[in-house]
Formats: structure tokens, C-alpha cells, sequence
């Protein structure tokens, strides 16, 4: 089957589209046939070796497809169901063997591309909004990259649950985006200092990491929580505790989805209310480009590029 993989960690011109051998399912794996797989920042990471695992490293974290085949031990899949998933490496491919507790059955109305670009992004959003810090009328909380894939999710959860949001974006056109997601009020951070608009709030969930981090912090109320939960400039630097009590006794987080994934009962509640509020219309995806997977490569720049907003897609 066809893959995409690295061998060597580094920039986008090391993936390589080529044959490796097709999986076949493990006990408590399911094989899928991938229709959609969604490309994501954490294949950056792994690309780069930010985030390290043992080559060869076939990339892609999320995808949608059918069950090909189950392996022993397997009860909650058959063959020819419709699924999706996020958390299991190796979707950049045409098949891939997941651990199928992880597999989430899609809603007939909810197509393959429209559940591929759902479930990483959308579970973030849902963890963030809802267990990082459980927003709730009244609230106030500064969202960065508000127009981006994970950060239009955000800011419609926010929306959802009743608090004022300031969104930051980098361009104006970007900017009609966020509000378009619900955002009150947009910064555009590449030209405006963010921290003179967005003070007081009760949360910053922060994914630009080093070039927003420090400023983040000048945002909070005292007691605030600052969510650190991605790198697309860079990690963020390293914080002294005493830092946050200058600051005003912040708390500080640097969550990961796959430590909110931990149950199947957690799986279920997220993906469903991920997946049901798309299919009733509440939380509305936006695809930015389904590109073929031969060119991950270039899907990766473009994420990379900040010209994106809304999910890239790979079809096998
Ligand atoms: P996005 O679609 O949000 O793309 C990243 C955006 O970050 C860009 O469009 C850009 O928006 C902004 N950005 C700011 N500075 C830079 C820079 N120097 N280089 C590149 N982009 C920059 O991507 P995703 O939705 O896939 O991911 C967003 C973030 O969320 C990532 O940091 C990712 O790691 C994180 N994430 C974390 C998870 C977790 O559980 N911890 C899970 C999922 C995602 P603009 O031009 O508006 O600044």
C-alpha cells in the first residue's frame, strides 16, 4: 500500500510517498481503509523530531474510512462499518491497524472528509472548553490562531458555553474568519499588541507557544489559568514558578488530547458531542483543502505557511 513516512526527521522535502507493507490487524486492532485522513500540527512535530518516535515514522494522526477486517478480541466494530478516530499514528496512508477501542462510529449523515476533519481538531476544542477549564457564562478567555482549524472550534465551543471571547489571527482576512466563528473581538496580533485589548480574562488557551507565550501571561486575571497547548512558532520557554506569582499566583498547563482520551467513556463523550453538533448544524467545519496524499508534503508547507484556515484533508 502507499504511505507516507520519513526516515530521516527534518523538513518537509523528507517524506517520502511510497510501498510499504499493507497492516494486518492485531488482537484489539481493526484494519481501516482510509477515505480521508485530516493533517494536523503534531505531524509537524513528528516530522521535525520535535516530538520523537523511532523511524520509520509514517505520519498522520486522524483519519475516517471503513473496517477492512478485525483482529482477535475485537467486539465494538465489524467489517464495513463507517469510523473515524484520532490519537493513532500512521494515517497518512490507505490503511492503517488502530487499537479499535479508539474507533468512533460516524452518523449516516455525516460524510468521511467532514468526520476526518472532526475528530483530532474537535476533541481538542472539547477538552479544552470543557475539562482544561470548563467554561461557563460570564467567562472571558483570549484564544490565539482564532481562525485556524483548532482555534475556529475553540472559539464556536466558547461561544457554545457562554463566554466572551477575544480571538488574535494574522491577517484581516483571517480576522472576518474568527468573527464569523463567534469571536467578540479580534486582534490581529502581526500588526496590534494583543495584550492591550485582551486583560482580565479567566483563561488563554495559547497553541502559537514561543512568539505569544510571555505576552499571554499579562493577559490573565490574578488566579488565571494559562493553557499552553501547542508550538506552531516554537516551544514555548521555560517558566521559573516564581514567575507566576509576579504575575498573580497563574496556574499553568501544558495539556495533551491523548491524556483526555484516557476511557472509552471519554472517547464516546467527546467524538459524540463532537460529531452530534455537526450533524445538527451547531459546530460548522470549515475545509480549507483535500489534497492527494502523494502530496503531504505540500499540505505540511501550506499548515507550516500560515496561509491555511480550517483543515487540510489527504484522500489516498
Ligand atoms: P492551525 O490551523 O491553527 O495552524 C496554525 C496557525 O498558527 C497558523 O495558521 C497561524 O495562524 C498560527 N501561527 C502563529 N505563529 C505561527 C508560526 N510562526 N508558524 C506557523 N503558524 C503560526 O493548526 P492546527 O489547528 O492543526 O493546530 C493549532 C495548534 O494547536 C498547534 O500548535 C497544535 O500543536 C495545537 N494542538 C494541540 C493539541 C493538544 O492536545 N495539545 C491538539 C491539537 C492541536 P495566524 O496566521 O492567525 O497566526
Amino acid at each position: 500500500m502507499k504511505a507516507v513516512f520519513v526516515e530521516q526527521t527534518g523538513g518537509p522535502e523528507n517524506l517520502k510517498y511510497a510501498d510499504i507493507p499493507k497492516p494486518s490487524p492485531a488482537a484489539g486492532q481493526a484494519l481501516v481503509k482510509i477515505a480521508a485522513s485530516g493533517v494536523n500540527f503534531i505531524d509537524v512535530y513528528f516530522r521535525t523530531g520535535l516530538y520523537p518516535a523511532p523511524p520509520p515514522i509514517v505520519l498522520g494522526n486522524e483519519a475516517a474510512g471503513t473496517v477492512e477486517a478485525v483482529g482477535p478480541d475485537v467486539t465494538n466494530v465489524l467489517p464495513g462499518d463507517r469510523v473515524a478516530y484520532a490519537m493513532a499514528r500512521g494515517s497518512y496512508a490507505e490503511y492503517a491497524a488502530v487499537p479499535a477501542w479508539q474507533l468512533v462510529k460516524i452518523p449516516d449523515s455525516v460524510d468521511f472528509q467532514t468526520a476526518a476533519a472532526a475528530m483530532l481538531q474537535g476533541m481538542t476544542a472539547h477538552y479544552l472548553t470543557h475539562s482544561t477549564y470548563p467554561l461557563k457564562a460570564g467567562d472571558s478567555c483570549l484564544i490565539h490562531a482564532a481562525a485556524g482549524g483548532t482555534g475556529a472550534l475553540l472559539v464556536q465551543m466558547a461561544k457554545m458555553l457562554g463566554a466572551h471571547v477575544i480571538g488574535t489571527v494574522g491577517s484581516e482576512e483571517k480576522a472576518q474568519q474568527a468573527k464569523a466563528a463567534g469571536a467578540d473581538e479580534v486582534v490581529i496580533y502581526t500588526k496590534e499588541d494583543f495584550t492591550a485589548k485582551a486583560k482580565g480574562m479567566n483563561v488563554v488557551y495559547d497553541s502559537v507557544g514561543k512568539s505569544t507565550f510571555m505576552q499571554s501571561l499579562d493577559c490573565l486575571r490574578p488566579r488565571g489559568l494559562m493553557v499552553n497547548f501547542g508550538n506552531a512558532s516554537g516551544p514555548a520557554p521555560d517558566v521559573p514558578p516564581l514567575l507566576l506569582t509576579q504575575k498573580g499566583s497563574l496556574f499553568l498547563t501544558r495539556p495533551s488530547l491523548a491524556h483526555h482520551l484516557a476511557t472509552q467513556e471519554e472517547l464516546d463523550w467527546r467524538a459524540g458531542d463532537v460529531l452530534k453538533w455537526i450533524a445538527q448544524g451547531k459546530l460548522k467545519l470549515r475545509i480549507h483543502k483535500v489534497y492527494p496524499l502523494a502530496e503531504a508534503a505540500q499540505a505540511q508547507r501550506d499548515l507550516e505557511g500560515r496561509g491555511t484556515t480550517g483543515k487540510l484533508l489527504l484522500t489516498p
